[in-house]
C-alpha cells in the first residue's frame, strides 16, 4: 500500500471506535469498536475489507483496548507499520472557549483538554485516555485533537451568550458552545460545493440518536441549537432538550430527586424514549403505523420543535437558501424529512416525495426545481472530515 492514512478515533468513557481512512479516496480501510472497556467481558470487533473479527476479552483500561487494537491491526489487516499513517485524529467533544480549529497535541494542548474536563465531565476525561493509549501504539506520529465545538467558537457573541448574571457566567464559563460541529461544517461546505455557491444561508439538521440544527452563512455559523452542552435543543433520542430550566428547581425540591439522577434523565431517559420507550425513530414508527396515538403525540412534538429552529433561523438568517438533512434520522427517515417540508410549504419550500423515499447512502437535492428553497440530503462523514482536518495540519 502506498497510499497515505489518517488513524481516528473516538474514545468514550468505556468505548474505542477507530477508522483508518484512505486520503487518496476519503474511503476507511478498516475499522472497529472496543466496547465495555472495564468490564468482565469486552466486545470488540475489526474489519478490514471483507474480513471480521469479532472477540470477546477481558480489557482492563484504554491502555489494554488500544493494544487489542494494535494486536487486530497486525492479525486482520492492515499492519499499523506498512499504512503510512501521517497522523491520528481524535475527536473531542469539548474545546471550550480555546480552539476553533484542529490543533497537534503537545504538552499544551493535552492540558487544555485536561483543564476543560468539568466542562465536558462525561467525555473529555475518556479522549484523554485515549490519546494516552494511542500514543503507546503510535508513538512517532503527530496526534491532532478535532473539536466537536471548534466549528461553533466562531458563534457571534449575541448567539454564544445567555442572559446570565455576567461574573457567573464569566467564572464557570458558561455560554453556548454547541456540538456536531465537525458534522455541520463537514456539511455545509458539502452543501455549498453541491449548489457552487459560497455565499448561502443554510439550515443543517444534524437528526442522530443527538440531534441538532444551525444556521450558516456564507459558511460560518450564526447559530446553534446546543448549548453548554449537547442537552439543548432539539427533541432527541434520550435527551429532553430544551425545557424550563426550573423543572431542575421543582424537581429537587418537590421529588427529592439529586442532580446526578436529574441529569441521567434529561440526558438518557427522556426525549423519544421518554415519550414513547424508544429511542429509535425506525421503532416509533412501527408503533405510529400501528395506530399508537401516544407515538404520534411524540412525533408531533419532534417535529414541532425542529419546525420552531427552522422558523427561528430563518428569521435570524433574513432568508433561507438550502436546508438540509444529515446523520441517522436525516439520512435514512423520509417521513420526518417529508412532514417538516409539508410544514415549510408556506416558505414554498417543495420536495420530490419519490425521491424523497430513498435511503441515502449518497448526496442528493430532494427539493423540486420551482422550490424556493434547496432542499438536500447529505450523509454526515466525520471520521472523513477529521482526517482531512488531520492533513491539513500535518502536511
Ligand atoms: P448517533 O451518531 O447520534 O448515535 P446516528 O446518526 O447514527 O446517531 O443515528 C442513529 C439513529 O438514526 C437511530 O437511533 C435511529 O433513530 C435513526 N435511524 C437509523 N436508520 C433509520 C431508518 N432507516 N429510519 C429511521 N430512522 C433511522
Amino acid at each position: 500500500m502506498t497510499t497515505e492514512t489518517v488513524l481516528v478515533i473516538n474514545s468514550g468513557s468505556s468505548s474505542i471506535k477507530y477508522k483508518m481512512i484512505n486520503l487518496a479516496d476519503g474511503q476507511a480501510i478498516a475499522s472497529g469498536i472496543v466496547e465495555q472497556i472495564g468490564e468482565k467481558e469486552s466486545r470488540i470487533k475489526h474489519i478490514h475489507g471483507s474480513l471480521e473479527k469479532k472477540l470477546t476479552r477481558s480489557v482492563r483500561d484504554h491502555l489494554e483496548g488500544m493494544a487489542v487494537v494494535e494486536e487486530l491491526f497486525e492479525q486482520v489487516g492492515p499492519p499499523l507499520e506498512d499504512s503510512h499513517v501521517i497522523g491520528v485524529g481524535h475527536r473531542i467533544v469539548q474545546g471550550g472557549p480555546y480552539f476553533s480549529g484542529p490543533a497537534v497535541i503537545d504538552q499544551r494542548v493535552y492540558e487544555l483538554i485536561q483543564e476543560l474536563c468539568p466542562l465536558g465531565p462525561l467525555h473529555n476525561p475518556a479522549h484523554l485516555k485515549g490519546i494516552d493509549a494511542a500514543k503507546r501504539i503510535l508513538p512517532d506520529v503527530p496526534h491532532v485533537a478535532v473539536f466537536d465545538t471548534a466549528f461553533f467558537n466562531q458563534l457571534p457573541n449575541k448567539a454564544a451568550t445567555y442572559a446570565l448574571k455576567q461574573d457567573v457566567a464569566e467564572k464557570y464559563r458558561i455560554r453556548r458552545y454547541g456540538a456536531h460541529g465537525t458534522s455541520h461544517q463537514y456539511v455545509s461546505e458539502r452543501v455549498s460545493s453541491i449548489l457552487g455557491r459560497k455565499d448561502l444561508k443554510q439550515i443543517v439538521l444534524h437528526l442522530g440518536n443527538g440531534a441538532s440544527a444551525s444556521a450558516v452563512v456564507c459558511g460560518k455559523p450564526l447559530d446553534t441549537s446546543m448549548g453548554l452542552t449537547p442537552l439543548q435543543g432539539l427533541v432527541m433520542g434520550g435527551r429532553t432538550g430544551d425545557i424550563d430550566p426550573a423543572t431542575v428547581f421543582h424537581l429537587y425540591r418537590e421529588a427529592g430527586m439529586s442532580i446526578d439522577e436529574i441529569d441521567d434523565l434529561f440526558n438518557k431517559q427522556s426525549g423519544m424514549k421518554g415519550l414513547t420507550g424508544h429511542n429509535d425513530m425506525r421503532e416509533v414508527w412501527e408503533l405510529v403505523l400501528s395506530g399508537d396515538q401516544n407515538a404520534r403525540t411524540a412525533m408531533d412534538i419532534y417535529q414541532h420543535r425542529l419546525l420552531q429552529y427552522v422558523g427561528a433561523y430563518y428569521a435570524v438568517m433574513g432568508g433561507l437558501d438550502a436546508l438540509t438533512f444529515t446523520a441517522g434520522v436525516g439520512e435514512n427517515d423520509p417521513w420526518v424529512r417529508s412532514e417538516l417540508c409539508e410544514s415549510l410549504a408556506f416558505l414554498g419550500v417543495k420536495i420530490d416525495l419519490e425521491l424523497n423515499k430513498e435511503h441515502f447512502r449518497r448526496e442528493a437535492i430532494i427539493s423540486t426545481p420551482d422550490s424556493s428553497v434547496k432542499v438536500l440530503v447529505v450523509p454526515t462523514n466525520e471520521e472523513l472530515a477529521i482526517a482531512q482536518q488531520v492533513r491539513s495540519l500535518v502536511k
